[in-house]
């Protein structure tokens, strides 16, 4: 499962450098996977959509690992003050889906 960040987000900015993963973005500027920049409109490549937000920090489910494979825990939820990184539910995945994408981060570079 990704971890989302709610609009009770307050901009803060807390998270973003403590993704291991660069899945965290501000809102409004486009994110980027394997060299290819995504916009507003774009469908990850998973099929993953509707987690851009232009308001406030979001995070990209293609590139989140919950942590998996550098932490115990999510580390954007352990900084966040006012606790708005949760558990997505519409992106739930298995550890073992999450070890691979760390995997396959760690080849692309992030
Ligand atoms: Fe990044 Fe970890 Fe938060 Fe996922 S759970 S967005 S990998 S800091």
């Amino acid at each position: 499962m990704a971890i989302k960040i709610t609009e009770e987000c307050i901009n803060c900015g807390a998270c973003e450098p403590e993704c291991p993963n660069t899945a965290i973005y501000e809102g409004g500027v486009d994110w980027e996977l394997a060299g290819k920049v995504y916009g507003q409109e774009d469908t990850a490549p998973s099929g993953a959509g509707g987690f851009y937000s232009s308001d406030f920090f979001y995070i990209v489910p293609d590139k989140c690992t919950e942590c998996k494979g550098f932490h115990d825990e999510p580390q954007c939820a352990a900084v966040c003050p006012v606790d708005c990184c949760i558990p997505d539910a519409d992106h739930v995945e298995e550890e073992g889906v999450l070890l691979a994408r760390k995997e396959y981060l760690d080849g692309i570079g992030r």
